[in-house]
Parts: structure tokens; sequence; C-alpha cells
């Protein structure tokens, strides 16, 4: 008899990205051209000065294991950086480097989670946070935000999704999967309601996934979910990482700052759990972070010139249409005025339907919207090549359109 798989794992759903991703390779590596616009990664080379930061923290001997919450280097970086961009002030024991934010992610619900506490996640939200916070046998609360309102969440619905079990607000400003961006203004409404609601019961938290922090396009403005109001930085955790800005998903850092006490849990845990991020990685960040910031400028600006031909290309295609993009690299299309159709033959009813059909039908990799807890969309990255765009978008207006 096979193995019993826990009750909590066998409840969890795998990434879909990864699951869409993992697909679209596979169809590559059986001889076929695919257009994958389903991971968002950079599709840049990690800029040279990193790489040969790397090199010399493997001559100079660094292949060791470090503390397990990271090089004091490393941890000083990101607090420079931080009181520099946003004139917070951290210590370096706040922060934990882990093995990328999803990880920051992960240890931050393990230690601050306990069955039946309730976190808000507005809705759509990125594949990973619902799934996670169910590991820790809390519960996630979906609240749906329209595209009408650029997907974000209101104060007032914030306001009535909280219960007296709530411990934790999710938000996520830039935003994967809808690429919208909260102003300073709205994030302190948003402050304002967590702050008044601290009074029911208990100091209710807010974890602020900052990063797509870099990756912000012109006329929409970024502020640190910490800053807005004073009382916050007790009751926030911030995640962030070098995956995106500096394109180093592979090398897998990100950390969390938080309270130094949860910081300092955040510690103990992943002493026992997974010990340090990779030594190398460390000493790379370290040089992403305090090196020449020129490199995020210019892929900055090829993702706003892609961010254009997508917004444009979408808008042109009859049926489909998509919020404004502030930040990151995604456009979340809304498909639902082409489900219930039939596409050569074959009925689709929703957006996995559409996805795995646009994949099979047109070689075109996206990621459906129910993954990210929102019906009717898909979500296209445009963290890839032009041309593969041009091809991509061409093959999705022929599927819609036949
Ligand atoms: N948060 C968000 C919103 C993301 O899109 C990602 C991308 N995977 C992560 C966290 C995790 O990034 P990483 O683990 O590569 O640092
Ligand atoms: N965050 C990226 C995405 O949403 C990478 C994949 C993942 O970590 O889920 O596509």
């Amino acid at each position: 008899m096979p193995p019993t798989i826990s009750r909590i794992v066998q409840a969890l759903e795998p990434s879909a990205t990864m699951a869409m991703a993992a697909k679209a390779r596979e169809l590559r590596a059986s001889g076929k051209t695919v257009y994958d616009l389903s991971l968002g990664e950079p599709d840049f080379d990690t800029p040279s000065h990193i790489c040969q930061a790397a090199a010399q923290a493997m001559d100079s001997g660094h292949t060791h294991y470090t503390v397990a919450s990271g090089i004091p280097e490393l941890k000083q970086a990101v607090v420079d950086q931080y009181l520099s961009a946003h004139g917070l002030e951290y210590a370096p024991q706040q922060v934990v480097i882990s093995n990328g934010a999803k990880h920051a992610l992960h240890n931050v619900f393990t230690v601050l989670l306990d069955p039946g506490d309730e976190v808000i996640i507005p809705a759509p939200y990125w594949v990973s946070y619902a799934e996670l916070v169910k590991l820790t046998g809390a519960v996630p609360v979906i609240v749906q935000t329209a595209e009408a309102d650029d997907f974000k969440l209101t104060p007032d619905a914030l306001a009535r999704s909280i219960t007296k079990n709530t411990k934790m607000l999710l938000l996520c400003s830039p935003s994967n999967p809808t690429g919208s961006m909260y102003s300073p203004d709205e994030l302190g409404q948003l402050a304002d309601v967590v702050i008044d609601a601290a009074v029911i019961d208990r100091d209710l938290l807010v974890v602020a996934d900052e990063i797509y922090e870099r990756l912000v396009y012109s006329g929409h403005q970024f502020a640190s979910f910490a800053t807005l109001r004073p009382e916050l930085p007790e009751r926030t955790i911030l995640i962030n990482g070098v995956s995106k800005t500096y394109a180093m998903t592979g090398w897998r850092i990100g950390w969390s700052m938080s309270p130094a006490n949860v910081a300092k849990a955040i510690g103990g845990l992943q002493s026992q759990q997974t010990s340090n991020a990779c030594s190398i990685s460390q000493y790379a960040a370290i040089a992403a972070l305090t090196g020449p910031q020129q490199c995020v400028d210019e892929m900055l600006a090829e993702f706003a010139k892609r961010r254009e031909f997508v917004t444009r290309r979408i808008a042109e295609i009859p049926g489909l249409s998509c919020a404004e993009m502030g930040g990151a690299f995604y456009a979340f299309i809304n498909i639902s005025r082409h489900l219930g159709r039939s596409y050569d033959g074959v009925r689709i009813d929703n957006s996995t339907q559409w996805c795995l059909e646009l994949l099979s039908q047109k070689s075109v990799a996206t990621v459906m919207g129910s993954a990210f807890g929102t019906e009717g969309y898909a979500r296209a990255s445009f963290a890839t090549s032009m041309e593969n765009l041009e091809a991509a978008l061409e093959r999705i207006e022929q599927f819609v359109t036949q």
C-alpha cells in the first residue's frame, strides 16, 4: 500500500505558475515552439558584477554555513537600502535572510499563525499566499476586489472582513497577478482601518509583500507600507528579495523585516529547518544591493516598452481587456467575454480550460485566473522578449477570434 500523505499536504494545491511553466517546458522538450508567458521571472541574465561577486565569494572561501538568519553584511545592506529608499529605520537583527521571498513568507506565517487564525487575502492574489497560510492550519479569508477598482481592496471591504479571529492582512503592491498598485493615500486609508481594528482584540498584523517595489512605471508611486503611519512598523512584516529586481530568481535570496521578537522566532525556525540561505548567493545579493543600480533602470525601461505593447495589443483584441499595470510584469487579462463558447469544437467555460486549450491549440502558455482566486481571467507575464510577446499576442488574437 502506498504511504499516506499527511492531511495538511493532501489539501495543498501545487503552484499553478510552476505547473504551467513545467507544461510549457515539456512541450518545448517534445520539439514544439512554445510562447511562454507563464512564469514571472525576468528573462535577463543576472548582471555580471553580481555574478563576479559570487565567484569572488567562492574564491575567498565563503562556501560554508553562515549564521542561520543570514550574514551580517547582507542584513546591513538590506537595512541601509530601506533607510535610504524609504527613511525606515530597522536594526539588522530585524532582518532574516531566507531562500527566496516565498520561503520568507512561509516562515512568517509559520511563526505567527495558529490554527483557526484568519488571514485576509485580497483576490486576485499570488498563488502561494493562500496555500502557505493553509499549511499552518490558519484560514485564508479571500476578499474579492473588482477590476473597476483596479483590483484594490477598499477600506470598507477590509473593515467588513475583520472578525475577532483576524490575525493578519496580506498586501502585495505592485501586485502579482494584476500589476495594480495602491497609491500612498490608498495604503494610508487601509492602514487606518488596520490601526482602528487593533482595539477589537489584538493588533492586526500586515504582511506587505514589496518584492516588485523597484518595478514601478511612470505615473505611479511606491510607498513602503510601514512608512504610512507611525504605529505601523511594530505591526508590519515587510517581504522583499532580489529575484525580480536583479533578475536573480535562481539564486534564492529573499528576506523579511519584522518586529524583533518575530525576527528572532523566524531565525530560530530557520536554524532548524534549512540553516542559512546559500552563502554564495548571499554575497551576490550584497553586490546587488550595494553595487551599481543602472542595471535595474535598464531592465525597467525594457519592461516599460513591453508593458506598453501588451496594453495596446490587448485593447486591440476583440473582447479582451486588462486593468492598468502600475508595476510588476503581469497583465491580468479579462477573458470572461470569451468563455461559454466553442474553440475548434472544444467548449470552454472557465479560465483553466481556456489556458489549457490556448496552450494546446496555439502553444501559448499563460496562467488561469482561478489559480489566483479570480475566475474569468488569464495572467500573462511580460518578463519575456518582445519577439515572444508579439508572437504570443498574435496567437491569442487568432485563438479568440476563430
Ligand atoms: N511574492 C510575490 C508576489 C511573487 O510574485 C514572488 C515570485 N515568485 C515571490 C513572492 C517569491 O519570490 P522568490 O521566492 O523568488 O524570492
Ligand atoms: N512569482 C512568479 C510567478 O508568479 C514565479 C513562480 C512562483 O514562484 O510561483 O510566476
